[in-house]
């Protein structure tokens, strides 16, 4: 145990709950990026188009979007980027859990159910007798739009679905055999009594259609997401812990956004970019994942938009250092045994360098150098994690990241319980420790 844990003062305080607000705000990753742009506009970050040109300035205040749930914002340093690189934070937007299917009202017996799809890897059970919310983005039609269609964010902001447990009378062994779901069968969150007259496909559409004022006929399509609407808490008898949903891994995109905003006053001599991805949680393969060329091209655009040409900008990447930011598992009393002895972290004992030999995590002897002395300028202490050797150890968008583009890194994350369930658990204190390294990795 590290000793002392760091106490919550008022500043760790706020940053918590500034957190918990951002992920409340946030049931979807598309929310995640509209909170992110509200932030970034608050504070004179200006939008930038991939199909406009760019030109780059120091000083300049940037972010950009990719098909609304991947973002990119950034800092122009004063000092040239072949000479500097650029220092990247990696996060992801996006959070395991139950997606709505296209035709998604069913009809069994009376009862009228979403068809879901998995995804990601969530704790299933951890979303029964939850009071379930509906989020994301609908397709709308739009004849001046490109190619016709617009896209609106929607979110029922009350508990609209319900996938209740079965009663322990009709299912004795639960407890002993643990909540096992039949995915097809059993997954499908009630939304309530099929209704005479208006077929079970056409019910979610005349919802959406209600909540955004517009005519069911021109709802072409939607993303959805099921969220649990309870909102975040502080608990433990100094309120030195925080639950909420999505903490994996909005505990870093929010952390992230926090070093680069905070650092805005006194902006360090080198480009910072923070980027949020969507897509970790299936992989990453996609044309906005980490494992895409959203990262390559914004790079590639920072350097060419700055006057760099294509020699220059592998300078740039050769020089510049990514520190991948996901969560980690922090020590669990009851199950002691799932953790290595020498690499148990903490709630509240500071952030946490990830390290995998099978280059699962990125992080290296020199790359962890780097985010010590960061945490050390802060003032902060860090933990190490290596997952048990009989064990298969997770990932996140570091490696694929770093091996697109060969660049230096790192991976690290805050310590947290109960990884991928509907609500998860971490310390009060470690959302600011983390700014507070992430702002000094900014200024190496
Ligand atoms: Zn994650």
């Amino acid at each position: 145990m590290p000793s002392p844990l760091l106490p919550v003062s008022p500043a760790a305080r706020e940053r918590a709950r500034g957190l918990l607000e951002f992920i409340d705000a946030s049931p979807s990753p598309w929310h995640v990026v509209a909170s992110a742009v509200a932030m970034l506009e608050r504070a004179g970050y200006r939008p930038l188009d991939e199909t406009a040109s760019w030109r780059l300035a120091p000083g300049d205040r940037c972010y950009v979007i990719r098909d609304g749930s991947t973002l990119a914002a950034f800092r122009i340093g004063q000092a040239s980027p072949v000479e500097a690189g650029v220092r990247l934070i990696g996060a992801h937007t996006d959070s395991p859990g139950l997606r709505v299917k296209p035709r998604a009202g069913e009809a069994r017996g009376d009862w009228l159910r979403l068809g879901v799809e998995i995804y990601g890897g969530p704790i299933l059970a951890t979303f029964t007798d939850r009071d379930l919310g509906l989020a994301g983005r609908v397709a709308l039609r739009a004849p001046t739009a490109p190619l016709g269609v617009d896209s609106r964010l929607v979110r029922f902001d009350g508990p609209l679905l319900r996938i209740p447990n079965l009663a322990i009378h009709l299912n004795r062994k639960v407890n002993e055999d643990g909540l096992k779901l039949d995915r097809q069968a059993a997954l499908p969150p009630i939304l309530g009594a099929v209704e005479e007259g208006l077929p079970a496909a056409e019910h979610l559409t005349r919802l959406l259609a209600a909540q955004l004022a517009v005519e069911p006929a021109d709802i072409l399509g939607f993303d959805l997401n099921v969220y649990d609407t309870q909102p975040g808490a502080f608990f433990g008898p100094q309120q030195e812990f925080i639950a909420d949903s999505q903490l994996d891994n909005l505990g870093s995109s929010h952390a992230a956004l926090a070093a680069l905003l905070d650092t805005d006053a006194d902006p360090p001599p080198a480009t910072s970019l923070c980027l949020l991805f969507d897509h970790e949680e299936v992989g990453s393969t996609s044309a906005k994942g980490a494992d895409g060329s959203f990262l390559d091209d914004v790079l590639e655009r920072i350097a060419l938009g700055g006057g760099l040409d294509r020699a220059d900008y592998r300078r740039m990447l050769a020089r510049s250092v990514l520190v991948s930011a996901d969560m980690a598992h922090a020590f669990h009393p009851g199950h002691a045994g799932a953790y290595d002895d020498q690499h148990r972290v903490h709630l509240n004992g500071g952030p946490v360098i990830k390290t995998n030999a099978s280059q699962r995590y990125t992080t290296d002897g020199l790359s962890a150098g780097v985010f010590q002395l960061a945490c050390e300028r802060a003032g902060v202490p860090w933990q190490a994690y290596v997952q048990r050797t009989d064990m298969a150890c997770g990932s996140t968008i570091g490696p694929l990241a770093a091996s697109r583009l060969g660049l230096r890194s790192v991976d690290v994350g805050n310590p947290m319980w109960a990884m991928h369930s509907a609500r998860e658990s971490a310390g009060a204190a470690d959302h600011d420790a983390m700014c507070r390294a992430l702002m000094e990795f900014f200024r190496a």
